[in-house]
C-alpha cells in the first residue's frame, strides 16, 4: 500500500504525477468540506507537500497531530511558520540552490528591460510609431552602481552577472559577509542613497516587510530603478506607486507583488515599470529540479534517511 501524503496546493504537473505514483495523494485544495477531510485524515498524515506562497497555518498542522514533515516547493518559506513547526516536532524542506541561477538571470533581465525600456520599445514597434521618429532615449545600464538587499544565494548569483556589466556593488543584510569585496551598508536606507538600481533578493516575511520603506524609496530618488524579485511584501508598495506616478522613482522591475496575482492598476498604466508574474524560477529545469528536491525530501523521510534541504 503506497504511504498517505497530503497535498496543500497543485504543484508542477510533473511533480504531482511523481507523487501520485509513490503515494495516495490527499489533496486538501480540491476538498469542498475541508473539516470532514481532515477529520478523515488527522491519524493518518505524517507528510505534506505545499508551496512556498501557500505554505502551511499552524493551526492546519495542528490538525495532524502525527505530521513529522513539510516539503515545500520553493526556496522562500514565508508561507510556513517554521519555528511554529519546528515546536511541533515537524521538519521543513525547502528547494534552494537549484534555482538559483534562474532567478538571478531574471533580476539582470528586469534590471536590462526596465532600463533600457525593452518592453516600452518592443510596443513602440509594432504600434508603428518607429515609422512617425525615433523612440525616446533609455538609461546606461554598464558601469552603474547596483545595491543588493540580501547578499545570500541568490544576492550573490546577482552581483556575480553585475560585475559582468562593470557595475560597482553594495548590499545590505544583516551580518556583513565574508568572502566578498562589495561595500557592506548595516541600513538599507545608506544602500539606496548611493546606488542607481537597488534589488531585493532577501526572503519575504515579517521580518523584512517594507524592507523598502517609503524613505528607501525616496532616497533611491528619481534617477533610481527598484528590482523586486524577492516577495512584495517587502516594499511599501504604495508608496512605491506613487512615487513612480510621480516621478520620484525613474523606474521599477516586479516579478512579486503584495496582493499577488492582483496587480495594483496604477502600475498596469505606467511605461516605466516591467511586470513579470512571479516567475523568476519559471523555467522547465528549474521547475522540474524544484520538483525534484520536493520528491527526493519526502523520499528520504520515508526511508528515515535524513533529509537533504532542511530549513
Ligand atoms: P538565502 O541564501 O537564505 O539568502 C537570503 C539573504 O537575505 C541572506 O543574505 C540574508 O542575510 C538576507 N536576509 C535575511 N533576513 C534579512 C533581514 N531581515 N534583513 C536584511 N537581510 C536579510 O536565500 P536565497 O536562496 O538567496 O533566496 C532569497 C529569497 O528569494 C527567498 O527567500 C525568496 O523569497 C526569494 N525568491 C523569489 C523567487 C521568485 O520567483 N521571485 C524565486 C526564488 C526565491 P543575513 O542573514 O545576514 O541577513
Amino acid at each position: 500500500m503506497k504511504p498517505d501524503l497530503l497535498l496543500i496546493c497543485p504543484l508542477f504537473p510533473a511533480t504531482m504525477a511523481q507523487l501520485d505514483a509513490a503515494y495516495t495523494v490527499h489533496r486538501y485544495y480540491q476538498a469542498t468540506d475541508k473539516d470532514a477531510f481532515v477529520a478523515g485524515l488527522a491519524e493518518r498524515i505524517t507528510a505534506a507537500a505545499t508551496a512556498g506562497h501557500e505554505g502551511m497555518s499552524v493551526a492546519l498542522m495542528g490538525k495532524f497531530p502525527k505530521l513529522k514533515i513539510i516539503s515545500c516547493f520553493g526556496v522562500g518559506v514565508d508561507g510556513i511558520d517554521v519555528p511554529a513547526a519546528r515546536k511541533l516536532g515537524i521538519a521543513v524542506t525547502n528547494t534552494p540552490d537549484v534555482l538559483t541561477e534562474c532567478v538571478a538571470d531574471n533580476a539582470l533581465a528586469l534590471v536590462l528591460a526596465t532600463m533600457r525600456r525593452t518592453v516600452f520599445n518592443d510596443k513602440f514597434v509594432r504600434a508603428g510609431n518607429w515609422l512617425k521618429g525615433g523612440a525616446p532615449l533609455a538609461d546606461k545600464v554598464s558601469g552603474s552602481r547596483l545595491g543588493i538587499i540580501g547578499l545570500g544565494r541568490i544576492g550573490k548569483a546577482i552581483a556575480k552577472r553585475a560585475e559582468a556589466f562593470g557595475m560597482k556593488v553594495a548590499y545590505h543584510s544583516r551580518n556583513k559577509q565574508t568572502g566578498v569585496s562589495y561595500d557592506y551598508y548595516d541600513k538599507p536606507l545608506q544602500l539606496a542613497r548611493d546606488v542607481k538600481i537597488l534589488v531585493v533578493a532577501c526572503p519575504g516575511g515579517k521580518e523584512t516587510e517594507r524592507i523598502v520603506s517609503r524613505e528607501v524609496i525616496d532616497a533611491l530618488g528619481k534617477d533610481g530603478y527598484l528590482i523586486n524579485v524577492s516577495r512584495g511584501s517587502t516594499v511599501d508598495e504604495p508608496a512605491m506607486v506613487d512615487a513612480l506616478v510621480n516621478g520620484r522613482l525613474a523606474g521599477a522591475g516586479l516579478d512579486v507583488f503584495v496582493a499577488e496575482p492582483k496587480v495594483p492598476d496604477a502600475l498596469l498604466k505606467l511605461d516605466n515599470v516591467v511586470l513579470q508574474p512571479h516567475v523568476s524560477s519559471g523555467t522547465h529545469w528549474t521547475r522540474a529540479a524544484m520538483g525534484q528536491l520536493v520528491v527526493d525530501n519526502l523520499a528520504a523521510y520515508f526511508a528515515g534517511k535524513p533529509l537533504l534541504t532542511q530549513v
